[in-house]
């Protein structure tokens, strides 16, 4: 079995090495396509204007951290008629825009932070080698749209722990289909109140 296949999956992009540091494994990858689209007006460029180095981070591999060093082109627009001069080419299956992890890891550390809550969850996370902090937890499981809830029957309520100890929220649940589908910024019964007056005025449209 080639050594590529046990490292985290990255679609679009070129592995061009792989090394290890104490810290993490580092892997050195490059888009695989030879040009990209303007995002305006789509016309295909393959003429480069710069290129910039981002480094996400990625699923990790044998229980060690892994960190991508992407190299990122620019593209000038052949489009004489586009707004646009240069835009950097996407990795829309890899990695969103200005953000620090790649969207595997992203979604990982969303699904154990609706499991456990950001303070478990961020505990969890450094046992498996992608440490974050209970804050980026809980920002990741909130960035989710949550499923509708205007078919909700049963709903369960419970405490939600943005900070352990000190500030609660509170977590609605759909008990029949076991999902959550909404979370609340505190634990008052005004806030529970006024999201099951909302609830109950878009379920009666
Ligand atoms: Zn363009």
């Amino acid at each position: 079995m080639p050594l590529i296949t046990l490292l985290p999956d990255l679609p679009g992009c070129l592995v061009e090495q792989v090394s290890r540091t104490e810290e993490a494994i580092m892997i050195t990858a490059c888009a695989s396509a030879p040009s990209a689209s303007c995002p305006d007006c789509q016309h295909v460029s393959s003429r480069v204007h710069s290129t910039y180095i981002r480094s996400p981070k990625a699923l990790p591999s044998s229980g060690r951290p892994v960190r991508l060093c992407l190299q990122v082109r620019r593209f000038r627009c052949s489009n004489p008629a586009c707004q646009r001069k240069t835009f950097a080419e996407a990795f829309p299956h890899l990695l969103a825009p200005r953000v620090q992890r790649t969207s595997s890891a992203r979604e990982l550390l969303r699904v154990i932070g609706e499991a456990m809550g950001g303070e478990a969850g961020a505990r969890l996370s450094q046992r498996l080698a992608m440490k974050c902090s209970p804050a980026t937890v809980l920002r990741l499981v909130r960035q989710e749209p949550l499923p509708s809830s205007e078919n909700v029957r049963v709903v369960g309520v419970d405490e939600w722990a943005w900070r352990k100890g000190q500030r609660y929220g509170t977590i609605l649940v759909d008990l029949e289909q076991h999902i959550p589908i909404d979370l609340l910024e505190d634990a008052t019964a005004e806030s529970f109140a006024a999201r099951a007056r909302e609830a109950s005025l878009r379920g009666s449209h």
